[in-house]
């Protein structure tokens, strides 16, 4: 059986260097099996069954990022070939490319919102007009205008595309609410804060 110290001198010769960090303090190897190896360093946590055989590592994997979270997308059970751990340039290059598609993704959710919350008040004054326009195109000669229905009683295909007008309008007259909550309560914040003795 070997021990834990063979287990760290063998893991430190096999990646002299953290992967994640770079630090050469090396690792502390835990579990029942001596299979864990953290970094003395940032505390980054590899976990393989290959350590306590301390012959040749063929895989490893993340089981627990940095303390200060580096490395968090490539943890398990995202599975890598040993040959990437061992280049830490393309570690480095994932953990970039990981925070792009991130930040793209976040981009890409905040443009489904009706508004974001950076926008000007006069963007948001624009988004109103935007949505006034689209009301009364989705919305002509129906309810909200005080007429129509009539054609939804007889045919079902005029009654149908009617419907699907008139909830299009209501979808923008609800954002026209919703925009214009967000001006209230940032006239009522600006109020609060320029309005102290
Ligand atoms: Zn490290």
């Amino acid at each position: 059986m070997v021990t834990v110290e063979e287990v760290e001198a063998f893991v430190q010769n096999c990646f002299p260097q953290c992967p994640l960090c770079g630090s050469t303090k090396g690792y502390e190897v835990s579990g029942f099996a001596k299979t864990y190896a953290q970094c003395r360093s940032c505390g980054a946590k590899w976990m393989s069954s290959d350590f306590p055989k301390c012959e040749e590592i063929t895989h490893i994997y993340l089981s627990e990022p940095a303390h200060d979270g580096k490395g968090t997308p490539l943890k398990t059970p995202k599975k890598y070939p040993i040959t990437f751990w061992q280049d830490a340039a393309s570690v480095q290059n994932a953990l970039k490319m990981e925070e792009t598609k991130k930040n793209e993704e976040k981009k890409a959710a905040s443009s489904d919102l009706i508004f974001q919350s950076e926008m000007t008040d006069q963007q948001l004054d624009d988004l109103i007009k935007k949505s006034l326009e689209e009301i009364t195109r989705w919305d002509y000669g129906s309810t909200l205008q005080g007429k129509g229905l009539g054609s939804l009683i007889g045919n079902t295909s005029v009654a149908d595309a009617t419907m699907i007008r008139e909830l299009r309008a209501i979808f923008e007259q609800n954002k026209i609410i919703i925009i214009q909550n967000e001006l209230l309560r940032r006239a009522i914040l600006s109020h609060k804060t320029t309005d102290k003795p």
